[in-house]
């Protein structure tokens, strides 16, 4: 695994970033995603393997949440920007990467959505459920307009005392860093996406303990995210923080 970080650091073109990707996808060994078989011939030139049982040609990538997707360096560069930086906006992914603000802004949802699903396999840290009512302030429709545009210490000081007691005093600064972190930086969010935010601002908060291969990987598992998946996403009723 050590010479991964290595070229990890090293990596410029996307057959690189396509290497890291296939080192760990198959970390401890090959399996044919139609047959199970282990048995695999390498097709180099195309950075494809081929199942010696049923012939398919996968590629690192094919079934994956990354896939199609072409361009390989960007989104893995993004995903390590993505924890590194303090505030990292779609702006500045589609000014770094050359992209239109679009695809900057699925990219960013896509890199909470994917993360998010795996927080369960990244930390040991509990989660905790919070009910969106007592968020409402940071919280709103973006489709309504109901753009937030007071001081977030006004909002805070609204927090009602009922929904106060529910809470201990560890999930009350909880909520209140979330609270902010969702003002102040990106003054409200649409509550449509607030678990996504909220996925993202678990992982900052526990990012000295993240690891950048490990959180790669995540991305070269489960099935592949559709575009409409994304789209299809529900409004939630409690997040998980
Ligand atoms: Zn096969």
């Amino acid at each position: 695994m050590d010479d991964l970080y290595t070229l990890l650091e090293r990596a410029e073109t996307n057959s690189d970033y396509r290497h890291i990707l296939e080192r760990l996808r198959w970390f401890d060994g090959f399996q044919c995603p139609n047959c199970g078989w282990d048995q695999y011939y390498p097709i180099k030139t195309r950075g494809l393997r081929e199942c010696k049982q049923c012939g398919l040609q996968v590629s690192p990538t094919s079934g994956t949440f990354l896939h199609k997707a072409r361009n390989l360096r960007s989104w893995v560069r993004a995903i390590l920007f993505f924890l590194q930086k303090d505030e990292l906006s779609s702006v500045s992914i589609a000014l770094m990467f050359n992209r239109s603000y679009a695809t900057a802004w699925f990219m960013m949802h896509k890199i909470r959505f994917v993360l998010g699903q795996s927080l369960d396999h990244v930390f040991s840290t509990e989660q905790r459920e919070f009910s969106c009512s007592t968020m409402r302030a940071a919280l709103f429709k973006a489709s309504s307009g109901d753009v937030l545009m007071r001081p977030a210490a006004e909002v805070l000081l609204e927090q009602d005392a009922d929904n106060r007691a529910d809470f201990n005093f560890e999930d009350f600064v909880r909520l209140q860093y979330f609270l902010i972190s969702m003002l102040v930086v990106f003054q409200g969010v649409s509550r449509k996406y607030s678990q996504l935010y909220a996925f993202e601002f678990s992982l900052r908060r526990d990012r000295q303990f993240l690891d950048p291969l490990r959180l790669l990987g995540c991305f070269v598992r489960g099935s592949p995210l559709a575009r409409s998946e994304l789209k299809q996403y529900l409004a939630p009723y409690m997040i998980r923080l």
